[in-house]
């Protein structure tokens, strides 16, 4: 047998993962972190207090790495020097269970507060980081120099660089919590977990008494402008956008949807909020294609183009159903957790019309002052056709778009 092959018996056969409590107990939404305990997701069974691993969906590269014989799998991270670069909590919203299900709101502090529990050797992981940076994003700049932001030495810099805290979040969910979101028993969600992913996390249906699990899935960045002090601070106004990865538009700069239209705008808002003496917050969900991935996008892209009444708005949510079962699976129910880690209550000025992100946030008992609506003249051409489709849907804020004829999109010809 191999070393690899031992350890993973050794992980699924030992008396530890067959059944009695970890060393290490969990009180999920303990108002402490030590009466909260360290999140373990160590290779090593006996400190084990989760199910999965660190890293989310990068976890699996480096179990690749280690079979490759490119990392050691004792590794453990030094955590010299990269502990945040900006204070954040902790906030009332961070005890109970109920308000944060997941990501652990102590994910950026374990080199802290479990600072002894890691001296003795436990292998307990950050899985949140924060660090501050300068972005320089060609829309902004275009504001810019177009006048409609300035320099202000602190936000802005003379150069039109815009200074930001960021924060890199990996999902942590608390299972009772996150079944209790969605309405649904724990023992229904583990198994349809177990099930789902080709039995990838025996232990989800195995060890009941291990409620945290790392899922594999991507997670969420956010970028706060101005103090970051202010947020979750009443006496400060708050412009913010949640926005779902859209690789091909926020990137790639795609003109068939709004997402980096949007995007751009919300970050404007941000920034002009920030000079207001407020603070600007952008949330960035790795929720690709309304979390179907963008193997299906592009299969929903081909199914509109080769549509023969052409791409229509009444057609839009058809053709993803088609291809995807649903219209989407961003599952926004736990959406609004960032907002609580941040310990944000109300939102003044929100960049975005989903319908879907302002319920999940009403909610969640986050208010909204304004929901600002993407204006018209930021929408390409070739977008309107989902624009529409989305207004007819339920969006919010339509107003401010002009619909004279229903859209119709291109085909396939490009
Ligand atoms: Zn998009």
């Amino acid at each position: 047998m191999s070393d690899l092959s031992a350890d993973l018996s050794a992980l699924f056969d030992s008396p530890v993962a067959a059944g009695p409590k970890s060393a290490w107990p969990l009180r999920w939404g303990a108002p402490t972190a030590e009466q909260r305990g360290p999140l373990i997701a160590a290779r090593d069974p006996t400190q084990r207090n989760v199910i999965g691993t660190y890293a989310g969906v990068y976890s699996i590269y480096r179990a690749l790495a280690i079979a490759a014989r490119g990392l050691a799998s004792n590794h453990q991270p030094n955590l010299t020097n990269t502990s945040p670069a900006a204070r954040i909590g902790p906030h009332p919203q961070w005890a109970g269970e109920d308000k944060i299900v997941s990501l652990d709101p102590w994910g950026h502090l374990v080199g802290e507060v479990f600072r002894a529990e890691r001296a003795r050797g436990i292998d307990i992981r950050p899985t949140i980081a924060v660090t501050r940076a300068h972005v320089d994003m060609p829309e902004i700049r275009a504001a810019f120099e177009a006048g409609r932001i300035k320099a202000d030495g602190d936000v802005v810099s003379a150069q039109g660089l815009v200074r930001v805290m960021k924060a890199a979040i990996d999902p942590v969910w608390y299972l009772p919590g996150v079944a209790r979101r969605f309405g649904i028993t724990e023992s229904d969600l583990r198994e349809s977990l177990h099930e789902n992913t080709g039995g990838m996390f025996p232990e989800l249906v195995s060890r009941p008494d291990l409620e945290v699990f790392l899922p594999p899935i991507g997670g969420s960045t956010i970028y706060c402008f101005g103090d970051p002090q202010k947020l979750g601070d009443t006496r400060y106004p708050l412009a913010c956008r949640v926005h779902d990865e859209c690789n091909g538009s926020d990137v790639f700069g795609s003109d068939i949807c709004t997402c980096r239209p949007y995007l751009a705008h919300g970050v404007e808002l941000c920034i002009e909020m920030a000079q207001a003496g407020g603070a600007g917050l952008v949330v960035y969900n790795r929720k690709e294609g309304r979390a179907l991935g963008e193997v299906t996008k592009f299969l929903v892209y081909n199914a509109r183009k080769r549509d023969r009444n052409g791409d229509t708005p009444a057609s839009y949510f058809t053709h993803t159903e088609g291809v995807a079962g649903v219209r989407d699976m961003r599952v926004q129910e736990l959406m609004p957790d960032v907002l609580h880690w941040l310990g944000i209550t109300h939102i003044d000025r929100f960049a975005s019309m989903s319908d879907m992100k302002i319920d999940a946030l009403t909610e969640a008992g986050i208010t909204i002052g304004e929901s600002v609506p993407l204006p018209d003249g930021l929408i390409p051409t070739d977008a309107r056709v989902e624009i529409e489709a989305k207004l007819a849907a339920g969006y919010r804020g339509g107003g401010a778009i002009q619909v004279e004829a229903p859209a119709l999109g291109r085909g396939l010809g490009e």
